[in-house]
């Protein structure tokens, strides 16, 4: 594909071949990803559609290497998943990936603050520099004011927020979202998805959304729609 010139698949951040997962359940087979290829560029919003059901959340797992496939393999910046153990994804997932989820997947007992701050945690980062970090990511979103809130004393959409700064704070190469205005009402799914765009455009960041809201699918860069596992269509955003 080419947007800016010239793309060749090297360039992906994210690529996918003959990807499938076959899930047994009582005795029956269920293709839920079935043999798909695509291939996911830098500085991009991508968006992967189709209906409840279609694979979406299984095609992302298997992105992100916390499910194998049956079949197939899965790229992320030219390093095959499959060449590396457990230990080396956990890194790679650490590193350069964040998640954003439907129901925000914020810790209940924890502010605002304390939140974002967890995945920095992990790593090891010293606290001036979470500290910092942490209050960059929230003012970002436009929560500085909302730091010592706990996720119940916050919105559907202000905990979105919450998580996007934890996603950023992070300072990930590739953002994936699984559903993430599914539980907002539209408005604020709108601003949910502009911040979503700014994370690209302002922080130059690879973001992959899985959705069924048009809305997503419109102000998405590249299309890719999934039905019962399989790829049917990818649909380029006119420059
Ligand atoms: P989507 O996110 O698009 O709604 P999913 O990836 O969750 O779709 O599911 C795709 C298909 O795989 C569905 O038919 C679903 O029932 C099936 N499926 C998903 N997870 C499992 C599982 N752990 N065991 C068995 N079947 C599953
Ligand atoms: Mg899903």
């Amino acid at each position: 594909m080419s947007i800016n010139g010239k793309v060749t698949t090297t360039d992906a951040v994210i690529r996918t071949e003959n990807l499938t997962r076959v899930y047994h359940l009582e005795g029956e087979d269920i293709r839920a990803v079935n043999s798909v290829s695509l291939a996911i560029y830098p500085r991009q919003m991508t968006a992967i559609v189709g209906r409840s059901g279609s694979g979406k959340t299984t095609l992302l797992n298997l992105i992100a290497g916390l499910d194998e496939p049956t079949e197939g393999e899965v790229w992320i910046m030219n390093q095959s998943l499959r060449t590396m153990d457990e230990r080396a994804r956990l890194a790679l997932r650490r590193e350069r990936l964040s998640f954003i989820f439907q129901s925000f997947g914020l810790l209940p007992l924890l502010t605002a603050a304390e939140n974002v701050g967890v995945p920095l945690r992990m790593r090891g980062v010293p606290s001036a520099e979470r500290e910092a970090r942490v209050r960059e990511a929230l003012e970002w979103v436009g929560l500085a004011r909302r730091a010592r809130h706990r996720p119940y004393e916050l919105s559907g959409g202000e905990q979105q927020r919450v998580a996007i700064a934890r996603a950023l704070a992070a300072q990930p190469q590739i953002v994936l979202a699984d559903e993430p205005t599914g539980q907002l009402d539209s408005q604020t799914g709108r601003r949910i998805l502009e911040l979503l765009r700014r994370l690209v455009t302002e922080r130059g960041i690879t973001l992959v959304v899985v959705s069924h809201d048009p809305m997503v699918m419109a102000e998405a860069d590249v299309v890719h729609e999934l039905r019962d596992g399989k790829l049917v269509e990818t649909r380029y955003k006119l420059a």
